[in-house]
């Protein structure tokens, strides 16, 4: 929700920069909250979606944990004040200075993507005589029809262990005194918003968890990952995601064992509605089939379009016009894909225009870079 006050703000803030809106932050972290202490399941913010710190600091006082794909995330999420015991801590590449940290760190579990990464942990918690809990992260093999990039529970893709060599990653570790396994782990991509993908995770899962009863496994946790999806189109009229209709189709679908605790890992759906990224239009130059809005925010702040070809709503704050031509919005940096929509039909916009690229608080500022030596670009919450 962009306010006229808000407006009034950003005329007074050089631009481009981003906008989080605490406001928006708090309802979702209610429903969110609501929605999950009714079957009492565990959540984890996926920290590498956006790491502001007036961010986290909400997100923590909400006692969720920390989903970690580094050693930095693991140490930014201790100096916020997440609490050791509620950190996971994924990735297919960790390092020896990584998993030596969140091992004098004492985290609450390592979610495992390779036998290889077993057998290091092992030999690392045993030179500090401690025992490691872990994950495995299993390929359920399921498609989460999503962009290409952001799938993840393909056999063809690298993250997880395929079930095809589970029998020998159990017969290995059960050698390795030094890790104990506590939990099976999932995660098949990101913006899913078919609910419908949820439950064949559930059911491949049950299966899976059945074939573990037969080897006389049965572990402490399920962890399913994050991935559900926002709706970058209509940002004001659902502006909070579907956590009801997410837990649900846990509840109902997936066979947990009597004592088993269910963990989330949510990055996207957290925080992508609470951003936005506020522009200046630079200039306006006439083409061919369409105008070019050039406006001071590039690829370099926001990489979605370029990287996923995600599309972000965008608006003309400032416009009195009520005129429509067809514009493409590009930034000023020396990418043909440096564009955030192409032929949009918007209202008529001239240099000075304030535009808000919107859904943009995940995987927004965590990605921005200095290519073209650009300049960082601030963020303000209010
Ligand atoms: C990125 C990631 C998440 C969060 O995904 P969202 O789509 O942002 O909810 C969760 N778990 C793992 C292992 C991840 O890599």
């Amino acid at each position: 929700m962009i306010t006229p006050q808000h407006i009034e703000q950003y005329k007074k803030l050089k631009t481009p920069f981003y906008h989080y809106n605490l406001d928006v932050l708090e309802q979702t972290l209610d429903l969110l909250t609501a929605e999950s202490n009714r079957y009492g399941y565990h959540i984890h913010y996926a920290l590498k979606a956006n790491v502001n710190d007036a961010v986290l600091t909400a997100i923590k006082n909400r006692q969720i944990g920390a989903d970690c794909v580094s050693g930095n995330e693991v140490n930014k999420a201790l100096e916020t004040g997440f609490a050791a015991n509620n950190i996971v801590f994924a990735g297919v590449g960790k390092t020896d200075d990584e998993i030596n940290f969140a091992l004098d760190k004492d985290i609450f579990c390592f979610n495992c993507e390779s036998l290889p990464e077993m057998e290091v942990i092992n030999e690392l918690a045993e030179k500090k005589n401690k025992v490691a809990h872990i994950a495995l992260r299993i390929n359920p093999n399921i498609n989460a029809k999503t962009h290409h990039y952001i799938t993840t529970g393909l056999e063809e893709n690298k993250f997880g262990i395929n079930m095809w060599e589970m029998a020998d990653v159990i017969h290995a570790i059960k050698s390795l005194s030094h890790i104990k396994l506590v939990g099976l782990h999932f995660h098949i991509g990101s913006q899913i918003t078919d609910l419908e993908i949820f439950r064949s995770l559930c059911l491949r899962i049950n299966e899976i968890q059945e074939w573990f009863y037969q080897h006389h496994i049965i572990v402490e946790h399920i962890n399913v990952g994050g991935g559900l999806g926002v709706d970058y189109e209509n940002p004001d009229s659902n502006l909070i995601p579907d956590f009801k209709g997410y837990f649900e189709q846990f509840h109902q679908f997936l066979a947990l064992r009597p004592q088993q605790h269910l963990h989330f890992e949510l990055g996207r759906s957290i925080v992508a509605q609470c951003g936005n990224l506020i522009t200046k239009v630079l200039y306006v130059k006439k083409g061919v089939n369409t105008n070019f809005a050039i406006v001071d925010a590039g690829m370099t702040d926001l990489l979605r379009p370029a990287l996923y070809q995600a599309t972000h709503k965008i608006e003309n704050l400032t416009t009195k016009s009520t005129e429509l031509e067809r514009y493409d919005v590009v930034g000023p940096i020396c990418e043909s894909s440096d564009c955030f929509a192409k032929s949009l039909l918007f209202p008529v916009t001239q240099r000075g225009d304030i535009i808000a690229i919107r859904t943009a608080g995940a995987y927004g500022e965590v990605m921005a870079s200095n290519y073209n030596l650009r300049t960082t670009i601030a963020s303000y919450v209010f």
